[in-house]
């Protein structure tokens, strides 16, 4: 199947005006896919006071800018967003639709692919064009990458979580334009988010901890969880956790680290009654020294570790925090 020319797009995201990195980075994967495919990249953005926007977008690998600007589209509104996404889509026929993971995103590529009537690849790990110029969509299964193609509905679409391409460098001499949307007055309005209420992060963030204590099912439950959420604050570490303990109500969605989750880099991460499912290891290839504690001496995690501890949770996170207090407090004392 040729690509007829038709661009790679990025739904940019602002939040308060500001651009999310999240789409800097696809701008920039897009830049690379567009260039193979010999087409340009586009991106939409909407907003309200966002022309500086623009020209990040241009900076990062842009070559055209679809900026649709309005008071009511200064925060997120599902309908509004994503009718302008498909209406524009409908009209400029894109190959390739990028859209971050992020809150806004993981509900708008939903509504625009199904509306499109087209495939979407959630939490994609890579992005690669194949022999035909196919976009293969990458996610961690099976103990691998499984690669996922649309090979006939357009456009492609992918979602892909923050930290999973590189912010490229801006370059400031890069020509591009800016072209403004109209805005229909006659668009939908069964939902109209008000405000948005950001929680103020608790704790030490994810992204940028040196040190990580992230804890899984074998928690076993809400005692077993606080032991590993004491641990972490005890060695000053940010809280992570794999999704089981997300469902389980014992943390927020915000601590998850992984495919569907954040992407982190840190010194050292501390896996605790989490089995090593490739879901969750795709957030933390990058850190540096990894460790794990779990009470199955044949569990794949201890395949995937620098340091491997078998032992039930439940007894050595709680005697391990004594120790550490201990040793914390005869330094203070020293
Ligand atoms: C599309 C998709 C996206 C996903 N995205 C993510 C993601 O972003 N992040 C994520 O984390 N998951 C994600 N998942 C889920 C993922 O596949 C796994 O199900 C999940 O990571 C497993 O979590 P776990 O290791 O805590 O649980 P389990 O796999 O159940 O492992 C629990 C481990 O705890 C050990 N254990 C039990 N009791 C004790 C004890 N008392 N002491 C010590 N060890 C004990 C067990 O031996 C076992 O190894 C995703 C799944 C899909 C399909």
């Amino acid at each position: 199947m040729g690509t007829d020319h038709r661009a790679v797009w990025v739904i940019a995201e602002q939040i308060d005006c500001h651009l999310q990195s999240v789409s800097l980075q696809l701008t920039g994967q897009a830049r690379n896919l567009a260039d193979q495919l010999g087409t340009s990249v586009e991106a939409v953005l909407l907003g309200d006071h966002i022309n500086q926007q623009a020209h990040r977008l241009i900076a990062a690998g842009a070559d055209r800018v679809y900026l649709g600007k309005a008071p009511e589209l200064e925060i997120y509104q599902p309908e509004l967003y994503s009718e302008i996404v498909i209406n524009l889509a409908r009209e400029h026929q894109p190959e390739i639709i990028l859209i971050g993971s992020t809150d806004m995103g993981r509900e708008l590529a939903p509504l625009v692919a199904g509306k499109l009537k087209t495939g979407l690849t959630a939490h994609c790990i890579d992005l690669v064009l194949d022999q035909d110029m196919i976009l293969e969509q990458r996610i961690p299964a099976y103990g691998g990458l499984l690669s996922i193609v649309c090979p006939e509905k357009r456009p492609q679409m992918a979602t892909v979580a923050k930290g999973v391409f590189p912010t490229p460098e801006p370059d400031d001499s890069r020509a591009g334009e800016t072209l403004m949307i109209d805005i229909p007055t006659n668009l939908p309005g069964r939902i109209k988010t008000l405000e948005i209420i950001r929680q103020a992060p608790q704790g030490v963030p994810l992204e940028t901890a040196s040190t990580i204590v992230a804890g899984g099912a074998g928690a076993g439950d809400r005692d077993g969880w606080d032991n590993i959420s004491e641990l972490a604050a005890t060695l000053n570490a940010a809280l992570g956790s794999t999704r089981p303990a997300v469902d389980e109500g014992w943390t927020e969605l915000e601590t998850m680290i992984g495919q569907s989750g954040k992407m982190v880099s840190p010194e050292v991460y501390i896996g605790v009654g989490l089995s090593g499912e490739q879901q969750h290891m795709v957030g933390i290839v990058g850190a540096r020294i990894m460790i794990a504690i779990n009470q199955d001496a044949k569990s794949p995690v201890f395949e995937q570790v620098d340091i491997g501890i078998v032992d039930d949770c439940r007894e050595f996170v709680p005697l391990l925090i004594r120790k550490i207090k201990a040793y914390q407090e005869k330094k203070v004392t020293c």
